[in-house]
């Protein structure tokens, strides 16, 4: 009998043969809300939990010394945070919040480290995820450097929409100001020109995608190139500039 979708893709991908294994650890673990801000995991604290996401978005920010944090990666439903193999979990190397609200799997860190040990094909599987992360945080980079901010936004809706299933995107202008790493005046500038001619529908931190079509020309091609990618799971990096 085929098992019951967990709605993460990292999750379903596991093969029935290794599901009970799965199992065993969901058991132990709990499904947890999020709302846009809510902290999940601080930076520089021992990892207690792997994170799962099954609706919305989980932000991965880096704090500098002097206290400013920046979003640096993004993490829906196709992916995973603190899941990669032989990961210290002594002390996490990034600050966790919510970026759109939604839930996760909230698995024990040590459990899922164990599950990893435990199997091969699996832990083969998380070490592809993270050289797929690996290298979309580079094309981040030179998405950043290359193209124009209303490209990147563009992009980042598309890829929010794909992450929502479709559904109106929860996020105000600030939020996405801080995605891209640009003021929010920009991004009001930006949205008031997307809105005036059609392409999408905003009012009180809510965005619906009235034409796509129209939204996949004006993005830059970072969206295209990822909805490109042969592997099963995907996430969005995040401007690396503060505001
Ligand atoms: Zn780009």
């Amino acid at each position: 009998m085929q098992p019951a979708p967990t709605g993460n893709s990292i999750l379903d991908c596991i093969t029935s043969s290794e599901r009970d294994l799965l199992t065993e650890v969901l058991d132990r673990s709990d499904v947890i809300s999020f709302a846009s801000g809510t902290l999940l995991q601080k930076d520089n604290t021992p990892i207690e939990f792997s994170f799962f996401p099954i609706h919305g978005v989980v932000a991965l920010e880096w704090v500098f010394d002097d206290g400013l944090n920046v979003s640096t990666l993004g993490v829906g439903r196709h992916g995973a945070v603190n899941a990669e193999p032989e990961i210290d979990l002594h002390s996490a190397t990034a600050r966790v919040t919510g970026q759109l609200p939604g839930s996760m799997w909230r698995i024990p860190a040590l459990a899922w480290q164990k599950l990893l040990t435990e199997n091969s094909a699996l832990r083969m599987m998380l070490a592809r995820y993270m050289n797929f992360m690996l290298t979309r945080s580079r094309q981040a980079l030179a998405c950043y450097m290359k193209h124009d901010v209303e490209s990147r936004l563009c992009c980042w809706l598309l890829d929010l929409y794909d992450w929502q299933a479709g559904m109106p995107l929860t996020i105000t202008h600030q939020g996405l100001a801080r995605l891209l790493g640009v003021r929010r005046t920009t991004v009001t500038l930006m949205a008031r020109s997307l809105q005036d001619a059609g392409i999408i529908s905003y009012r009180r931190g809510r965005i619906e995608i009235t034409d796509l079509y129209a939204l996949q020309q004006a993005s830059c091609v970072c969206h295209k190139s990822w909805r490109d990618w042969p592997a099963q799971w995907s996430s969005s990096p995040l401007a690396a500039v503060g505001e």
